[in-house]
């Protein structure tokens, strides 16, 4: 913990939004009962099934069931993530017009539900010109605002920075900032920052220089006050890859400094961190669990805990699976 820049500050470990993207297998209010028992503060949910065009929106039984879990459980913060399939940024008008249509439908089961955010990523410009994909994500983006805007929807859409796997757009900073600007700053606008995707974009987090490089980075081109949302994944894959795969708090090539500085840092405390880790029944609590451990200032790594025995491989292997 020495190598921190800053005082953990212990007031606030126990007000902190620190959770996970839960499942809503046998209603949507159960995201929030699993989430409360894994001793989550900040949930997401998909609304509807993410491989899918359609879904129902959501009755006003589930609505309600929803609100009375929310109150039971206490959880102060919750967002969904859209559907995989959407691409706001399509070439083919087919598929466009299925996007809208989707997005549309995303942001009013979550608005319905009185979720704050929508995360989404930007879609994928599919070799057929990048520079016109961000120009149609705009205009597409633009339309859905005015439209729920003029229906008085609260959500706001939050643009995930990506792993720029494929064709997938806003995997740079820059290229976020150039929709914030096509959109005018619109108020119900801001960002998810993934940690997994940005690192294998390349922005660097492990030591204390690269992490304040890709930090300030961010500021200067997208602005901290735009950022809402964190999704804390550490990767699989090295720097630079641009290939998306999730690792566990700490023991993906990001490691657990990283994330105690992150979750420490005075500039991003506030935020929620929601973790997106594979083997979610049996890891997402010990993945929470970590990252409220490093905001209280006791978990700095597999085998590099202050003051505990040395954790052997059998240990690490009985955590990790
Ligand atoms: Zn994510
Ligand atoms: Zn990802």
């Amino acid at each position: 913990m020495s190598d921190l820049p800053f005082q953990v500050d212990e007031t606030i470990t126990n007000s902190r939004l620190i959770g996970a993207h839960t499942s809503t297998s046998g209603g949507l209010h159960n995201a929030l009962l699993t989430g409360k028992a894994i001793g989550c503060t900040a949930v997401q949910l998909f609304t509807k099934s993410p491989k899918q065009w359609s879904g129902s929106a959501p009755s006003p039984e589930a609505i309600e069931k929803f609100h009375a879990a929310r109150e039971e459980t206490g959880i102060r913060f919750v967002c969904s993530h859209d559907s995989y399939l959407i691409n706001l940024a399509a070439p083919a008008e087919d598929v466009m017009e299925k996007s809208l249509r989707a997005f549309t439908s995303e942001l009013e089961y979550a608005d319905a539900l009185g979720l704050s955010w929508v995360v989404t990523h930007m879609g994928a410009h599919l070799n057929k010109g990048e520079d016109a994909a961000y120009n149609r994500f705009i205009v597409s983006l633009n339309s859905i605002l005015d439209a729920t805007d003029k229906a008085g929807q609260k959500v706001g859409v939050a643009l995930e920075t990506t792993a720029g796997q494929g064709t997938g757009l806003g995997w740079q900073f820059e290229q976020i900032a150039r929709v914030l600007e096509g959109i005018n700053h619109h108020p119900r606008v801001g960002v998810c920052l993934d940690t997994c995707h940005i690192f294998v974009a390349g922005y660097d987090l492990r030591e204390p220089e690269a992490y304040e490089t890709t930090i300030n980075a961010f500021d200067n081109t997208i602005g901290l006050a735009n950022l809402k949302i964190i999704h804390a994944n550490d990767a699989k894959k090295p720097l630079g890859s641009r290939v998306d795969r999730h690792e566990h708090i700490g023991d993906g090539e990001i490691g657990a400094a990283a994330f105690t500085r992150l979750v420490n840092d005075p500039r991003l405390c506030h935020l929620p961190f929601i973790v997106e880790t594979p083997d979610s029944e049996e890891m997402h609590a010990v993945n929470v669990k970590r990252l409220r451990d490093m905001a209280g200032g006791q978990w700095t790594g597999n085998g590099r805990q202050e003051n505990a025995v040395p954790i052997h491989e059998e240990h690490e292997t009985q955590l990790t699976k």
